[in-house]
């Protein structure tokens, strides 16, 4: 096996309409100031489509990018990125799954795919290190996901939609694995290209860092530093992402019947701890993991994935149901047929609300989990009701009315916490590049779990979301998962020596002091013994900024501006059920501030200077 020093700055350029293929060279440049992955998936993207293209058109590119750290080993580093314009909101989105595609495509040698064009008959794609081939698809469409990779042979590096993706349903994700492209229905894009799947014959290469010594007394300290931290080496490690359910429920941020409460009694059933005791649950994590907080269980006496916490809330607890069985079994369906099981559980949530309204006529009823097998099947299949609902929550309420109760922003639906307990993650909600996204940046661990923001005030909020939103858009470009932040951010000298109530204190009122002090050095440090390129934490958290701002730049040019960088009515004016206190989202009071730490002008578009001093081409 060949070995390839940190990434091969190559990347394929797949024309489906000529069924044709090109490579090019990324320069040092772009590698330097867009790191990979995504940063660098999006810079291809802005330098190739014009503004107001159709999102299911030959002219649409969806890119799918590695990053530096992929294939070195180092923990929680199987993570790629997919990244396109999509049809669910009409502006750029970008998705991180940790299936084994994105180590497959790195070891066949390659950064990236980039796919244009359209394919006249259903294809599917081999990547390996000689180029791509186009195969005939023709057996595979109308085949699930899970059926297509079987048929495929179960390789490790394949990438499949379902008939979610075929129909162009624009909640539609992408497989690979057990593990998905979940957000914002990039698998309508591949859908609308005739593109079934792709495989990529990986194990070409064998990549190895440029400065070995150094990769590895850093690959040392970062499984220390997960070793360390109690949220990724008990909480995540012991109960996955539905340890948040606890919490959730604890501080009002649940989502419970379409976001009208934020808790619930029966919260507790569908909690980490519990579907641990009950379910028999065994790691099913990403490859090279060492936090594991993928699971699975036994559920009605089939092992099945083990729910995330988002599905928990959205398709459990915000459709009143507090079922681990049939949430995992829902679960299941969404995987198969291949939707994101966060807007499906909103949608069905929304539907669940305007049918009580009398807005539509349906079976569905909160609490009731009668009809919510058949409605995942019919969004999938696109029949009746399903077919309305198959387009998201915004589509809906413009056609039935109900706009008011529509949680969504700029078309994505929401994903499972409600804001109006953390009012920094309602500003991260409203002004996030994709629409309603958690994993913009997360400031909900320091407002709520942690306390060391105080959750219902607006001070200090703009410049904690603007530092996640660099730091996690570095992450998402150098190929390690999001979730290593809790560990190599909670090691700073300023968090270890300083009691808790003077570090909250510190990180409230002297936000500009505590944020640069906050050491998230490991992150450039590992890029660096990889790439063999200098890169300090200043100039890392400066890549990430650049690729937040081109993103919200190219947003722009689709007619994205302060009106679209809102909230959902319910948060702006409506308290939650289950709060006396009736607490809404000032969210008025944070988005000037934001505007300001951010670089944007009044109306929330980047200001020349700011284009300038991040060094973006525009114009
Ligand atoms: S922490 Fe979870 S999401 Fe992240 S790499 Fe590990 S298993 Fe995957």
């Amino acid at each position: 096996m060949e070995k390839l020093i940190g990434m091969s700055k190559k990347v394929i350029e797949v024309n489906l309409s000529s069924q044709s293929f090109s490579i090019f060279n990324v320069p040092d440049a772009d590698i330097k100031m867009y790191l990979g992955g995504k940063g660098l998936g999006l810079k291809l993207i802005y330098d190739r489509i014009s503004p107001g293209i159709d999102t299911l058109g030959e002219e649409n590119i969806i890119a799918f990018m590695t990053g530096a750290l992929l294939g070195t080993g180092v923990s929680c580093s199987s993570r790629f990125t997919a990244v396109t314009k999509t049809p669910l909101t009409g502006i750029m989105a970008s998705s991180s799954c940790g299936g084994p595609f994105g180590e497959s495509l790195k070891t066949a040698g390659w950064d990236g795919i980039l796919i244009k064009g359209k394919s006249k008959n259903p294809v599917y794609l081999v990547v390996s290190s000689d180029g791509v081939e186009f195969k005939d698809a023709k057996d595979l469409w109308g085949k699930d996901a899970m059926r297509a990779q079987e048929m495929l042979g179960n390789n490790e590096g394949m990438l499949v939609i379902g008939q979610a993706g075929e129909n162009l349903v624009r909640v539609a994700n992408i497989a690979s694995g057990h593990r998905f492209l979940g957000r914002a229905g990039l698998g309508a894009v591949m859908g609308s290209k005739n593109l079934k799947a792709i495989m990529a014959v990986g194990k070409a290469y064998k990549i190895v860092p440029k400065d070995k010594q150094a990769f590895d007394k850093l690959k040392k300290r970062a499984l220390k530093y997960i070793n360390a931290n109690p949220f990724t080496s008990n909480d995540y490690r012991k109960y996955g992402t539905p340890s948040h359910l606890f919490h959730s429920n604890k501080y009002g941020s649940l989502p419970v019947h379409n976001f009208k409460k934020g808790m619930h009694k029966d919260g507790y059933k569908i909690s980490g701890e519990e579907i641990r005791a009950k379910h028999d649950t065994k790691h099913h994590a990403c490859k090279h993991c060492t936090i594991l907080c993928g699971k699975k269980g036994t559920f009605d006496g089939k092992q099945r994935v083990v729910p995330e916490y988002e599905t928990l809330a959205l398709l459990g607890a915000n459709i009143g149901i507090f079922d681990p069985v049939r949430i995992a079994k829902w679960n299941e369906l969404c995987g198969i047929y291949g939707m994101d099981t966060i807007s499906v559980g909103n949608i069905i949530a929304w539907v669940m609300e305007a049918t009580e309204k009398g807005l539509i006529e349906s079976d569905l009823k909160f609490g009731n989990p009668e009809g919510v097998d058949k409605i995942i099947t019919d969004m999938a299949l696109t029949k009746g009701l399903g077919k309305d609902m198959a387009f998201g929550v915004k589509s809906l309420s413009e056609k039935y009315g109900g706009k008011d109760f529509a949680i969504q922003v700029k078309g994505l639906e929401w994903s499972g916490y409600d804001p109006r307990g953390a009012f920094g993650q309602g500003l991260s909600y409203a002004v996030a590049n994709r629409g309603a996204c958690h994993l913009s940046a997360s400031l909900l661990f320091l407002e709520n779990n942690a306390g060391l923001l105080k959750s219902n005030t607006p001070r200090a909020k703009a410049g904690f979301v603007k530092f996640f939103e660099d730091m996690f858009n570095g992450i998402n470009s150098i190929s390690i998962c999001v979730f290593t932040s809790s560990a190599f951010t909670l090691e700073p000298p300023l968090s270890k020596y300083t009691p808790n109530l003077m570090l909250g204190f510190l990180m409230q009122y002297f936000s500009k002091i505590a944020i640069p002090t906050t050491d998230i050095s490991i992150y450039p440090k590992l890029w660096s013994s990889v790439t063999g390129i200098k890169l300090s934490k200043a100039e890392f958290l400066r890549a990430g900024a650049r690729i937040h701002v081109l993103e919200r730049y190219m947003n722009t040019r689709e007619g994205i501006s302060r009106k679209d960088d809102t909230l959902p009515e319910r948060f702006l004016n409506e308290g939650r059920d289950s709060d006396p206190k009736k607490t809404t989202v000032p969210l008025h009071k944070m988005l000037d501030t934001y505007y300001k730490v951010r670089g944007f002008d009044k109306n929330g578009i980047p200001t020349p200077k700011t284009m300038q001093k991040l060094n973006i081409a525009y114009g």
